[in-house]
């Protein structure tokens, strides 16, 4: 973990909130009434979920969706073929650390090797963010590299988790980005909204919204439990300030996979007047195989969903692929 710079400016409490996240699965097991005897230590990805996360899990239920994402499990050792530790073999596409540079027009930034929260399932888990992270020295070669192709006009901010930065150096990356004169969009791919709400100050959302770029963030929520009265508040002060809000989910055995948790997250992203963007199959890195949900059980789910609920509801269920043009589309 980089560590930061001590920001005095900062309102502490969303640090603190962090900082105070449960690291412990023994700690987690007995905040929802379950037997602390369960817990694994996986020192290579640990646990990590702040609070505010836990409270909205079921307590002693095994199987709540919201536990399921976090806590370290046994089959997450087995090794399974075909689940490797860079599926999407991203150190291809990574011309200089911290940039990819994968599709048209945009560019993704991975300005933070760390999360508020680590999702069981991730790519994040093999793959080596701690040294793509060139802190702030660094960031003038990608910066430098945007500048010099005019083809790109969106820089993705991506992870890690970027929100997960003091407002001061994200400033100094919007404000660096904004003054590109071919960039146009501002998107931030963050689950700290979801994960914990408070990080959404004034002062952020004035970050993000001060300079000409235009402005989308892109949630990461899996299931709608995880949504909770302080995220709907979060999410209506990215609103109110023309944020544009979507969000992606990966589909998850035993989380999402069913038409019912699918129909209900997305009408109660819509309740906040979010769209579903993306549904992704997940990436096939090591130690996740329990979590994957077959291609034509999927494509069933998403059929399913749009018989129910209106187009705009319904995501597009797509996978990422090594060395294609964009995401690649499942349903066809
Ligand atoms: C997903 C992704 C993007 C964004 O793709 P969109 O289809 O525009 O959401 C950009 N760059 C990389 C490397 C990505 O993985
Ligand atoms: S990158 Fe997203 S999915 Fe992965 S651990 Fe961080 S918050 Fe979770």
């Amino acid at each position: 973990m980089i560590a930061e710079p001590i920001d005095q400016t900062q309102p502490k409490s969303w640090q603190m909130l962090l900082a105070q996240a449960v690291t412990d699965p023994a700690e987690l097991l007995r905040l929802v009434d379950l037997d602390p005897k369960l817990a694994l230590h996986i020192p290579q990805f640990p646990l990590r979920v702040p609070r505010d996360f836990i409270n909205r899990m079921t307590k002693g239920d095994v199987t709540d969706p919201l536990l399921r994402q976090v806590l370290p499990i046994q089959a997450e050792l087995q090794d399974v073929p075909g689940f490797s530790s860079d599926p999407l073999n991203e150190r291809a596409v990574n011309p200089i650390p911290g940039l990819l540079h994968k599709y048209h027009g945009r560019v993704l930034l991975t300005p933070s090797g760390v999360c508020g929260v680590n999702c069981r399932y991730c790519f994040r888990r093999e793959f080596p963010y701690e040294e793509n992270n060139p802190g702030t020295i660094g960031w003038e070669k990608a910066l430098d590299y945007i500048q010099q192709d005019p083809t790109i006009s969106e820089v993705i901010l991506s992870g890690g988790d970027p929100l997960i930065l003091p407002d001061r150096r994200l400033q100094f990356l919007t404000r660096q980005i904004s003054a590109i004169s071919h960039i146009k969009t501002l998107r931030i791919h963050s689950r700290m909204p979801i994960v914990l709400p408070e990080r959404i100050t004034p002062e952020l959302v004035s970050c993000l919204t001060e300079s000409k770029l235009r402005c989308v963030v892109v949630l990461h929520t899996n299931h709608a439990q995880e949504i909770d009265e302080t995220v709907h508040v979060a999410i209506q002060k990215l609103r109110q300030a023309n944020i544009t809000v979507l969000n992606q989910s990966v589909l998850l055995r035993g989380i999402n996979d069913s038409v019912q948790a699918l129909v209900n997250l997305s009408e109660r992203l819509f309740d906040m007047g979010v769209l579903p963007y993306y549904l992704h199959l997940l990436d096939r890195v090591k130690g996740s195989a329990h979590f994957e949900v077959d291609e034509q059980k999927a494509k069933a789910l998403v059929f399913k969903m749009m018989e129910l609920l209106p187009g705009y509801l319904v995501p597009k269920l797509v996978r990422e692929e090594a060395g294609a043009t964009s995401k690649s589309p499942v349903l066809s």
